[in-house]
């Protein structure tokens, strides 16, 4: 079970001795997030503040989750950069959005790591090159057709190849038990579809492995290819910031910003809500899954 944001308020227990015996008293004053309240614990005595995911941040979580938010959706961490500094006069640098980016993507990945989305096992996969500072890296992406949930994604610098797609395959596998998978007619899918979901001594639990092959059936499955493109189209932004450590965080960030932030245009619901998780119905999501995040670290 997961505690979520009506239920934070309860019990604040101290930084420093874990007693719950504490009481707000005062407030400590910052100079971009305002007054923080500020809590004594009546057993050690000692007074501290509450972590809701901005600790020691020197800037507003607004202008932080924000930044993410708009960078993650369309501009570069330099337009970013430029539109805070004309609309809200704060000056960052685009170093520290995708920063900000980074550290909150990762926050907020192991949170979503614990949750187990419902899916409707009708499984869309694709894979995509990206231009990377001469590698051609590969993102491997497939989709739940009711839901728009990414359910499984890879991220590798090699070019497409049988070891990377039954990987691939795998993480679908772990996701949910697909009723198909359905991929384009590239080589290296039939094998690595019958080595995951076949084997001599199991049955493959009737998970059919659709192929399309567009050349010839020349039927684009539109709705899906819209969510494919869409992710496409932000990973060509990424220029000049695709080091090999940055480029799987950015691109976690994208499906984070996909399945929990936006809402699908054709379902008018996000997609981790179509997959049975609550949503909270707050406006500011990402500074709500933070929250969350926080809340919820082991
Ligand atoms: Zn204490």
């Amino acid at each position: 079970m997961f505690r979520y944001l009506n239920g934070m308020d309860d019990k604040i227990k101290c930084k420093c001795c874990k007693s719950e015996n504490t009481i707000k008293k005062g407030y400590r004053k910052t100079e971009k997030r305002g007054k923080i309240q500020k809590y004594l614990c009546l057993d050690c005595g000692k007074y501290f503040t509450k972590d809701e995911g901005f600790y020691r941040m020197r800037n507003s979580e607004k202008i932080i989750t924000m930044s993410i938010d708009i960078y993650l959706s369309n501009l570069s961490s330099r337009k970013m950069r430029n539109q805070l500094e004309r609309h809200l006069e704060t000056k960052i640098s685009h170093v520290s959005i995708l920063d900000w980016v980074r550290r909150y993507t990762l926050k907020v990945q192991r949170y979503v790591d614990t949750l187990s989305p419902k899916l409707s096992g009708k499984v869309y996969a694709d894979e995509t090159e990206i231009d990377c500072e001469k590698r051609n890296d590969v993102f491997w992406c497939s989709v739940d057709w009711d839901t728009r949930y990414i359910n499984a994604t890879l991220y590798s610098s090699n070019s497409q190849n049988v070891k990377d797609a039954t990987n691939f395959m795998n993480k679908i596998k772990k996701s949910v038990l697909p009723k198909y998978v359905q991929t384009d007619a590239a080589k290296f899918y039939p094998r690595a579809f019958r080595k995951v979901f076949y084997s001599i001594y199991k049955e493959n639990n009737n998970v059919k492995h659709i192929i399309n092959n567009v050349r010839k059936s020349k039927k684009h499955n539109v709705r899906i290819e819209t969510v494919f493109s869409k992710i496409k189209d932000r990973v060509y932004d990424f220029r000049g910031i695709k080091a090999l450590w940055s480029a799987p965080i950015l691109m976690a960030g994208i499906v984070l910003q996909h399945n929990y932030i936006e809402k699908h245009t054709t379902t008018g619901q996000l997609p981790s809500e179509l997959a049975g998780i609550p949503n909270n119905q707050g406006v500011n999501k990402w500074l709500e899954m933070i929250r969350l995040a926080t809340f919820n670290q082991t």
